[in-house]
């Protein structure tokens, strides 16, 4: 469960986020929808742990989050950029959570490749859980490549592995689609959507496209001007919005 609770972020004078309430439940699809500037990314980074809210409560499954760094979060977060490491094989880039971990006293380890000794059952659990998730999304071919070698798909598709192989309770994935075409925006919504089905985890999912938020979501966020306006089903928000600005976002029938 993640549990958000008037939150308020301001960058210098600026007010972005002004009292988000939001309350998603284990396993649940929520899309965050809004115009472009209007917290979103904010939003999903402050929930992740790369940004400081500053006022307000984050508790995942009843733990405030406040002070605890990213890598230690029980979540993961997908960039629309990918932010994949350009030296890194594609294996390395899946393992890097792993490595970020600090875990059962494990030492912060150097990246892939060079591990310190003793350290050789950690090894060989990371190699297991990178194989895993490169089973899960089919990319064990592309296991030795480096991100220079990918086309958009499979990069999206080793951004969603690296996500997966900490086998986090909550994904965040901010608009991992948009860099996709059309045909393979559509095939990989539906690998998302199955994903979410096979792993029972929760997901916010920040998005610009009306369909994905409409068909993959249990519920859709409408955000606007740093607040929450309605968060419901996605046909109650487009047959009964709650206020006149999501009605016009949503394109609702008047
Ligand atoms: P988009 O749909 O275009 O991605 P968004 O809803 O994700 O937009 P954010 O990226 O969260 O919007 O940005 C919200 C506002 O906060 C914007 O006005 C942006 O310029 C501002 N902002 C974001 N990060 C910073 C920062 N580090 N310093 C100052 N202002 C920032
Ligand atoms: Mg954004």
């Amino acid at each position: 469960e993640v549990s958000i609770k008037g939150l308020h972020k301001a960058f210098g004078d600026v007010q972005i986020l002004k009292g988000i309430e939001l309350n998603i439940a284990d396993g649940e699809f929520v899309s965050l929808v809004g115009p472009s500037g209007c917290g979103k990314s904010t939003l999903l980074r402050i929930i992740a742990g790369l940004e400081e809210e500053s006022e307000g409560s984050i508790s995942i499954n009843n733990e405030p989050v406040s002070g605890i760094r990213a890598s230690d979060r029980n979540l993961s977060m997908v960039f629309q950029s990918y932010a994949l490491y350009p030296h890194l094989s594609v294996a390395e880039n899946i393992a890097v959570p792993l490595q970020m971990r600090n875990l059962n006293g494990w030492q912060r380890l150097p990246l892939v490749g060079r591990f310190m000794s003793g350290a050789k059952a950690r090894t060989q659990e990371i190699t297991a859980a990178v194989m895993e998730a490169a089973q899960t999304l089919e990319i064990e071919a592309l296991l030795k490549r480096k991100p220079g070698e990918l086309s958009g798909g499979q990069r999206q598709r080793v951004a969603l592995g690296r996500a997966l192989v900490r086998k986090p309770a909550a994904f965040l994935l901010d608009e991992p689609l948009s860099n996709l075409d059309a045909k393979l925006r559509v095939h990989t919504r539906t690998e998302i959507a199955e994903l979410h089905r096979k792993l029972g985890a929760t997901f916010i999912y920040v998005t610009h496209d009306q369909v994905e938020a409409m068909t993959m979501s249990d519920r859709i966020a409408v955000m606007m001007g740093g607040e929450i306006l309605q968060c419901a089903p996605p046909q109650i928000v487009y047959s009964d919005p709650n206020d006149l600005r999501v009605a016009e976002f949503i394109g609702s029938p008047k």
